[in-house]
């Protein structure tokens, strides 16, 4: 199975610590859905102590903002043009989060 180099990098950031359980933030334009996550993470911790902790995941919504119009939208289907004045090259604002979430 094909880890991805942001959970891996994940793993050892959390190896060493003494974590209960363990919350990740995945943003929604990530190539990664919660179950392939999920299914990867599990590869990954087999045979080591982080194996009996629990991993949380939050879904980021994407967000988009149109730079002709200035419309901020949710991208449906990671679509990049704009649902108002159909020009492409939005920013986009959020959904790209892969990282651990720290209490
Ligand atoms: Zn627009």
């Amino acid at each position: 199975m094909q880890i991805h180099p942001r959970l891996v990098a994940i793993y050892q950031q959390v190896l060493h610590k003494p974590v209960k359980n363990i919350s990740i933030a995945l943003g929604e334009l990530i190539s990664l859905d919660e179950s392939n996550l999920r299914a990867q993470w599990h590869e990954l911790v087999k045979n080591t102590p982080l194996e009996k902790k629990s991993l949380t995941i939050r879904i980021i919504p994407a967000e988009q903002q149109c730079m002709v119009c200035f419309l901020k939208y949710h991208p449906k289907q990671k679509e990049t043009a704009c649902p108002q004045c159909k020009s492409v090259g939005a920013k986009i604002i959020s959904g790209e989060e892969f990282y651990l979430e720290e209490k």
